[in-house]
């Protein structure tokens, strides 16, 4: 079994590190991000090893771990730019309706690809509240996310919370009620989550899997009233102040843009790519995928919330948005570099190769 050669490389506890990462390996044998059929995989077998985890300096993985306390002020930082990047995105349509310089229809368009490109950034940190990394303590990360998250959706974390928690958990079998990945990528696709017809499926789904395993109540009175009155009021205001085209691009974004966004977004994820299109993955095992996206402005806002670093969530659920590039430089500095690297992709590629598959 070979080892760690250079001379940083020679402490025994990184190579204690390569023999797990090598255990792994073996145990697991499945790339990640390429077996179709397995059920179990890295996730799994990293929750079992990580004890026996080391960097390159011998620091235990573990210990490294409990220093990775969530930074609230970063994520409601990130939840601030999200909602004034709503605001930009209404005064551009605005500056626009009062000096013509686009076409109307141009003008909608754009407006609806803005706001829900900026609502589909701010609705993934409802994962954030899901996991309880929005404060200190559980009880005012909900009472947060009701007042600044949920309003968006409509959704209560409440509801949501024990059925998330399921996807961990079955991540990659026919038990997950996250179903979204079990579809190829096919242009139908994307036209139907533009139309809104995806995401009515997968709301009926999920709700009918909420019944199934008598959650609470999929409707919340207070957080759908919260919700009505929220897009409520932005569509009145921009109809009472003649700003129609405002009133439609948000529409728009709320019933297609955002929606088809966060449907692909979850394909990308966690589809694999020798997935078949012929093949029922309700049925069928299709193996636990995740990956690690870019860090640039487009990756860090469509994958926002950590979604960019999904694997790295899926090996450490708990740990808040705001460590996952320090988790990921310090797997990066022990033996499993090398299998995370090969889960390393950017957004783009994995959607051009998923579309071609
Ligand atoms: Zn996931
Ligand atoms: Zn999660």
């Amino acid at each position: 079994m070979p080892v760690a050669s250079s001379a940083g490389a020679d402490s025994r506890q990184f190579r204690a590190g390569r023999v797990v990462a090598e255990r792994i390996e073996e145990a697991s044998n499945l790339d990640l991000c390429e077996a179709p059929n397995r059920s179990t995989g890295l996730i799994s077998e990293f929750a079992h090893s990580r004890g026996e985890l080391f960097n390159r300096s011998g620091a235990s993985y573990l210990e490294f771990k409990l220093s990775l306390a969530p930074r609230y002020p970063r994520t409601w930082l990130n939840i601030t730019g999200g909602y004034l990047a709503l605001i930009m995105t209404a005064v551009a349509m605005m500056v626009v309706h009062a000096v013509p310089l686009l076409p109307a229809a141009v003008a909608v368009l754009l407006g609806a690809l803005s706001f829900g490109w900026w609502i589909h950034y701010l609705i993934l940190f409802f994962h954030e509240a899901l996991h309880f990394n929005l404060a200190p303590t559980k009880q005012w990360n909900d009472r947060l996310a009701a007042v600044f998250i949920s309003p968006l959706l409509g959704f209560n974390v409440a509801t949501f919370r024990d059925a998330h928690f399921e996807h961990h958990r079955h991540l990659g079998t026919p038990q997950d009620n996250e179903v979204s990945y079990f579809s190829a990528l096919t242009p139908r696709f994307i036209v139907e989550s533009i139309l809104g017809i995806r995401i009515v499926r997968a709301l009926v789904a999920k709700r009918r899997y909420l019944q199934h395993t008598q959650a609470p109540s999929a409707v919340a009175w207070p957080t759908l009233l919260s919700s009505a009155a929220f897009h409520g009021s932005v569509i009145g205001a921009s109809l009472v102040a003649a700003q129609y085209a405002l009133a439609i691009a948000w529409v728009a974004a709320m019933i297609s843009v955002a929606p088809a966004l966060n449907l692909i977004r979850q394909i990308l994820e966690h589809r694999d790519f020798a997935a078949q299109s012929s093949t029922d993955y309700s049925r069928v095992v299709h193996g636990p995928v995740a990956r690690i996206f870019g860090d640039g402005p487009l990756a860090s806002t469509f994958g926002a919330a950590g979604f960019n670093r999904h694997l790295l969530h899926h090996l450490e659920p708990q740990i808040s948005c705001t460590r996952l590039r320090e988790l990921e430089s310090f797997l990066n500095d022990t033996a499993l570099a090398t299998r995370l690297a090969v889960c390393r992709t950017t957004y783009w590629t994995t959607f051009v190769r998923l579309l071609r598959a």
